[in-house]
């Protein structure tokens, strides 16, 4: 067999070569010195498609796609040196492109002839598609890593789904991609979409499944991928067409998003009973501008995709939940379980804050301390439940009383009650007393025990002051405490305040002034 020679060597006949090179599995080829075929084995005569009468006598530049290659250049280099170690397209007789690796060397025959150009080539068409498989797998592969990256970068499901749509359009170079999410009532709304410019957004459209062809239904209901090269061409009725979608389709592929419990290795069961699986929404591609053959491997990666982007938004699901859960402990943590007002521990704590905030500003803080009027007889006469019922619409009063954002109304304990006002002075506490006062009023809840009136009252103590550092907010809710005591002292159905900048001795002293209006009323 010849071996590619780097040097020249002798050889005995071009008839004994062709013997010889026949028996090689590689197609070869004899040239002399200016390209023109002199000889070729039957590899090469299979290889390129010409016979052997065909191809002796004609340049080698006619096996070339490019001839220029062989037949121009004058760059001082031999030509079958510019053929050698690197891969050539080849034209056959067919016109198929073929890649060949030439192995082309001089080759003297005797001393005083020219010497021929032995080419030996190796079809390595295969191995560049074989190169281009593993680079495209790598690519989708980083591709796939690089989405689902982008995916479980958030925990918000918005975000997650427009990231998913984004990316997905970019790698399927389409003009439209959504996200439909299926509803309890079995319809579909589009919850995320990537729009090619010039397209319009059916965004928020709810779309209604169940009337749709059998072909989306099967995709919702049995988890089933839908690919349509041509929707023309398609089971999709032109109804259900204009339903799905207000652009003019011409492909369409549909991929289900089925949540279910993932393996170790991210891949979704097949549901070993329906329940365990459900189709959270659809992944819609569309091509607009001509139909378009959707590739295996591009549906396969879309569908790995999808397993991955199921896993996102069970984690986002998951994430809201907890988030709702805790809002809602957090709620429970700060208020009343009867009145649904803030507790007294939150009142606490809001007034801590308030009084450091106003030590530094040096505004006032005003606080009403209130307790319903015999109370206990009023349970001993309509009963427990009603009391509590009784509890709840003083909240209520006391609730809507209290307008401001920093404003607080909380249970202080059993039938008392306290409002906190920051930034208001004792005549704007005053007002709010008077404003809660006239509503329980209005709301004229019987009492027929009641020694005061025939109907539910309540009697107040309201304090103002400047905080000051050096004292607690304790000693105002301590001057409340005491103007309360007057109000019931004097005779219930009443407001006692008193004023003072803390620590003002007449916080303690009892200087407390008291609603002339109320003693005269009751
Ligand atoms: P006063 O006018 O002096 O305030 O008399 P009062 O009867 O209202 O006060 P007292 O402290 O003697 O009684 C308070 C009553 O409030 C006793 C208690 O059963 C009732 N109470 C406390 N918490 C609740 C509650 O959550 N629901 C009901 N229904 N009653 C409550
Ligand atoms: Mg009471
Ligand atoms: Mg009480």
């Amino acid at each position: 067999m010849y071996i590619p020679l780097k040097s020249r060597v002798s050889l005995p006949s071009i008839n004994d070569e062709i013997v010889e090179i026949d028996a090689i599995q590689e197609p070869i080829l004899i040239c002399d010195c200016h390209g023109e075929i002199q000889a070729l084995n039957q590899e090469a005569i299979a290889f390129f498609e010409y016979s052997r009468e065909e191809a002796i006598g004609q340049s080698i530049d006619r096996l070339l796609e490019n001839p220029q290659l062989v037949r121009t250049k004058d760059d001082g280099c031999p030509w079958y040196d510019r053929l050698s170690a690197r891969d050539i397209p080849c034209q056959t007789k067919s016109g198929k492109i073929v890649l060949v690796w030439f192995s082309c060397s001089a080759i003297v025959r005797s001393t005083d002839a020219l010497p021929v150009i032995l080419c030996i080539g190796r079809d390595m068409t295969e191995r560049q598609q074989v190169e281009l498989q593993l680079r495209q797998q790598g690519e989708r592969e980083r591709l796939l890593r690089r989405i689902t990256w982008h995916v479980r970068q958030s925990l918000n499901l918005q975000e997650i789904l427009t990231n998913t749509v984004a990316d997905v359009r970019e790698f399927l170079n389409c003009d439209r991609v959504s996200i439909a999410r299926l509803d309890s009532k079995k319809r579909l709304r589009v919850s995320a979409e990537s729009l090619a410019t010039g397209y319009g957004s059916p965004l928020g459209d709810r779309i209604d499944f169940e009337s749709l062809t059998d072909v989306l239904s099967t995709c919702c209901q049995e988890g089933k991928i839908v690919a349509m090269e041509d929707i023309a061409l398609s089971e999709l009725s032109l109804e259900d067409l204009a339903r799905l979608s207000p652009l003019p389709v011409k492909a369409q592929l549909v991929i289900p998003i089925s949540i279910g419990s993932p393996t170790p290795d991210g891949k979704v069961h097949p549901p070993p009973r329906l329940e365990r699986t459900r189709v959270w929404g659809l992944l819609i591609a569309h091509h607009c501008q001509n139909p378009r053959t959707w590739q295996e491997w591009e549906i396969d990666l879309l569908e790995q995709l999808t397993v991955q982007v199921a896993i996102a938004i069970q984690q986002a699901e998951l994430h809201e939940q907890l988030q709702a859960a805790n809002r809602e402990l957090k709620q429970l943590a700060i208020s009343d379980g009867l009145t649904q007002i803030a507790n007294r521990r939150h009142f606490n704590q809001s007034l801590q804050k308030e009084w450091k905030r106003l030590t530094r500003e040096q505004l006032p803080l005003s606080i009403i301390l209130c307790d319903i009027d015999y109370f206990k007889l009023y349970n001993d006469t309509y009963g427990h439940l009603a009391g509590d019922t009784c509890l709840q619409q003083v909240a209520r009063v006391l609730r809507r009383a209290t307008q401001r954002p920093a404003d607080l109304a909380a249970r202080y304990g059993g039938e008392e009650f306290v409002v906190m006002l920051p930034n208001t002075d004792l005549a704007g506490a005053i007002r709010v007393t008077e404003s809660v006062r006239s509503q329980i009023r209005r709301l004229a809840i019987a009492h027929v025990n009641s020694p005061v009136k025939p109907r539910v009252t309540l009697s107040f103590g309201v304090v103002s002051a400047i905080p000051h550092g050096d004292v607690s907010p304790e000693s105002l809710i301590r001057a409340a405490d005491l103007a309360l005591y007057r109000a019931k002292a004097l005779g219930r159905d009443r407001y006692c305040a008193n004023e003072g900048t803390a620590p003002d001795p007449g916080l303690d002293r009892g200087q407390i002034s008291c609603d002339r209006a109320s003693i005269s009323e009751s």
